[in-house]
């Protein structure tokens, strides 16, 4: 079986142990990850240190060269990375036509995308305040080495936010993938680093405790990571006895709200997709739907017409829109969320039974007559299984978008958006839309409030964050 390496100062880097990652369609093993060892994780953050100040210094028309040529390689390589992800991440290869599923080229295209756009953006010195005497101006200035740990749902594009405006601003970059999708990032840093100047762009792998001895090293300058609350925390934990500035993308549990003048087979396609997108296993996906009593059967219907028709199968197969749940703890999360949901007297409305076999094939689950409090309400499922709660009063609803101690997305569903963006406004979470739900774009800030993190990446905001404000004063 092939092993798969490291990028560290441009140079391609083994490790004695290793471990295998799989194919969540079929449990097979399809490659060996190395698993970095102290030392190793040392040398990459050095790397990054060494390179910084050179990389910082190049002339800024120089570092949006560089990126170019990566979202060059990237588009050339896109077809060889979207394999990867559909093999490891198990989402279908895809597309990005109208007829076309959302998955692991469509990711491939975002990855492009995520890069063109930072490289074409600037940060330009700014003219805050000036009068007779004085002028200030604002700065704008790399940290230096940042430290980006990945989850696995979308392996490739949450790296890629994580890396592009961190070098576009002149940082340098070591980046540790989830130990679930490890191959796919890996090659692609390699890949990106073949554009780079060695050390500018370098990774390391392994379990959870490869990313804590990343942060935990005091010339890591600032910290990126994108995952659960309970790392979240962890990694925070270890900032602070740095002092090492974060920011933290959480986990969610984004409601959607139908109002009562939705027209049920209108929004059925994009509650569908705003919920099942990946398997469910997307940040900002739905993850409660609260629906008015007058439409709620006739939403679970056009609904449940939806889900049980959407091919589900390996994802290289012919017409598959839906893979696997991409790794075991996953898919028991989502049994036991069904499990309790029936225990908590929900209706089974479709799936609600896992497929016999080696993949981790969950059908499309969809359960009603659950109310707030019940486990797959409360807790993020983060896969393919959606509770929809029936509601009476609008502010019932609302009260319930905002019970939970997260708040990353949410969306309002109405035939009048004036309407629809009068309740959008009272809902706590860092993005609200109406009528749809997950649309991000790389010119749009996008984070979360409240235990869903702090913090944005993304356009002019996203680049700021990864700079450090330095005021000149200078006499007139
Ligand atoms: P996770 O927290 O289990 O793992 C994320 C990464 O952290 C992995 O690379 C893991 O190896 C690493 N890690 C684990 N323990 C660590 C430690 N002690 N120190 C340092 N690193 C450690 O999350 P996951 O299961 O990979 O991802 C799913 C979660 O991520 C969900 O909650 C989802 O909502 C959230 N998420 C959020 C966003 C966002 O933008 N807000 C995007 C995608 C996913």
């Amino acid at each position: 079986m092939k092993s798969f390496t490291n990028t560290v100062d441009g140079r391609a880097v083994p490790s004695a142990r290793t471990f295998e990652s799989k194919n969540p369609a079929n449990g097979e093993a399809i490659g060996l990850v190395p698993h970095s060892e102290p030392e190793q994780i040392a040398q990459a953050i050095a790397s990054a240190k060494a390179a910084q100040p050179a990389w910082a210094a190049l002339p800024d028309g120089k570092r949006r060269e560089h990126l170019e040529h990566v979202a060059d390689a990237l588009k050339r390589n896109a077809t060889y990375l979207a394999e990867w992800v559909t093999r490891e991440q198990g989402k279908p290869l895809g597309g990005l036509g109208p007829d076309q599923v959302p998955g692991a080229l469509f990711e491939l295209a975002g990855c492009e995308a995520w890069t063109r756009v930072p490289a074409s953006l600037e940060l330009p010195v700014e003219t805050v305040f000036e009068d007779d005497g004085r002028r200030y101006e604002v700065h704008r200035k790399p940290y230096g080495v940042i430290a980006a740990i990945a989850p696995w749902n979308w392996p490739l594009l949450i790296a890629i936010w994580q890396i592009v405006p961190a070098l576009r601003a002149g940082n340098t970059v070591v980046i540790k993938p989830s130990e679930y999708t490890s191959i796919g990032t890996l090659e692609m840093v390699r890949i990106m680093a073949e554009h780079l100047p060695p050390g500018v762009l370098n990774s390391v792998s392994g379990p959870g405790e490869v990313g804590a001895a990343l942060v935990d090293n005091p010339q890591i300058d600032k910290i990126m990571f994108t995952g659960s609350g309970s790392t979240g925390a962890k990694i925070t934990a270890i900032a602070a006895r740095h002092l090492t500035p974060t920011t933290m993308e959480l986990g969610g549990n984004d409601a959607a709200i139908v109002l009562a003048d939705a027209d049920p087979a209108a929004i059925a396609m994009g509650l569908f997709w705003g919920a099942f997108i990946n398997m469910g296993q997307t940040c900002a996906a739905i993850k409660r739907l609260y629906v008015p009593e007058s439409l709620h059967d006739a939403v679970v219907d056009e609904l449940r017409k939806i889900a049980t028709t959407v091919p589900m199968g390996d994802g290289f197969g012919a017409g598959v829109v839906m893979g696997p749940v991409q790794n075991r703890m996953q898919f028991d999360k989502v049994s036991r969320l069904v499990e309790a949901s029936r225990r908590d007297g929900g209706e089974i409305v479709c799936g609600g039974q896992a497929r016999e076999g080696a993949g981790n094939f969950y059908p499309l689950t969809l359960v009603t007559g659950l109310a707030d409090g019940a486990a797959l309400v409360d807790e993020e499922q983060f896969g393919p299984v959606l509770p929809i709660i029936k509601y009476r009063e609008l502010e019932d609803a609302i009260a319930s978008a905002n019970r939970l101690d997260v708040g990353l997305g949410a969306s309002v569903w109405s035939s009048d958006v004036a309407q629809a963006r009068a309740v959008a406004v009272r809902l706590q979470a860092g993005t609200v839309w109406i009528n749809q739900h997950g649309a991000i774009h790389p010119m749009v800030p996008f984070g979360g409030v409240k235990g869903s993190g702090w913090g944005v990446e993304f356009g002019a905001e996203g680049l700021k964050a990864v700079t450090q404000p330095q005021v000149i004063s200078i006499p007139k």
